[in-house]
């Protein structure tokens, strides 16, 4: 195993598949498959999942809602599908534990960092739900905190597309792939990895990020067996 300990960050949109709203099953026990491939080979798995499928908080404030107000909403977003991949994890024969950023003790435990950290030495999959707990943040900015804080050694970030392109591959055929990148390159470059937020946090924290297909069954784990899988944005 390349790494350890990683954070999977997936996006709430992923869990759609090819539904146009909420959560395909299907989806998520193909996910649950992937994430038991590397747990199995000894992978300590922290994850991260965003809202986007259900809520977000831009959204809101585009029908005259508070922003905030909003934003709350889409954390409580992420927690229908924490607890949906936990279901599916569990379904799937691992062990999992879900802490979340807002109180909600009869459905999860409450973060604490060294309860998350002891749950992941025993080969409990550990998913932090309702982002940050704050309004104006991002899942990204979740998944980078919590990554640092458990002294993860990379982000993976699961999504549609298999890497950092030198432009939008859906718009521009010539874009080019890039194997790696640094964080400084990405920035002067305006490439979108993450939000700034979490792009910084990274960056001043020295803990690299994977942008990889999620979607193609076997490439998480090519991936932690140290293949050139997507792109890695690293100092
Ligand atoms: N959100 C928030 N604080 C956080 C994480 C999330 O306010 O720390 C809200 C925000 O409104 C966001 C929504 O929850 O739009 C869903 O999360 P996100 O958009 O990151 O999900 P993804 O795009 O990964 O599906």
């Amino acid at each position: 195993m390349k790494y350890r300990r990683i954070l999977l960050k997936l996006s709430g949109e992923s869990l759609m598949g090819d539904k146009q709203f909420g959560i395909d099953n299907q989806r998520l026990s193909v996910y649950a498959e992937q994430i038991k491939e590397i747990h199995d080979l000894g992978a300590e798995v922290a994850i991260v999942i965003g809202g986007g499928n259900i809520f977000r908080g831009v959204q809101a404030e585009e029908g005259g809602m508070d922003r905030t107000h909003g934003d709350y909403m889409g954390m409580l977003a992420t927690m229908i599908n924490s607890m949906a991949l936990q279901a599916a994890l569990e379904s799937a024969g691992l062990q999992t534990r879900l802490q979340s950023a807002i109180e909600m003790k009869e459905i999860s435990e409450p973060y604490v960092r060294r309860r998350a950290v002891r749950h992941l030495e025993k080969g409990r999959v550990v998913i932090f739900g309702a982002g940050t707990g704050n309004p104006y943040f991002t899942t990204d900015s979740a998944a980078s905190l919590r990554a640092i804080e458990i002294n993860a050694d990379v982000i993976l970030k699961g999504t549609r597309v298999d890497g950092i392109y030198t432009a939008d591959p859906e718009k521009d055929p010539t874009a080019t792939k890039f194997d790696v990148i640094t964080f400084e390159d990405a920035y002067s470059r305006g490439l979108k990895v993450m939000d700034m937020t979490a792009f910084t946090l990274c960056m001043e924290n020295d803990l690299p990020i994977i942008v990889f297909d999620m979607d193609s069954p076997g490439n998480l784990k090519r991936l932690m067996d140290g293949e050139q899988v997507g792109t890695i944005v690293r100092n």
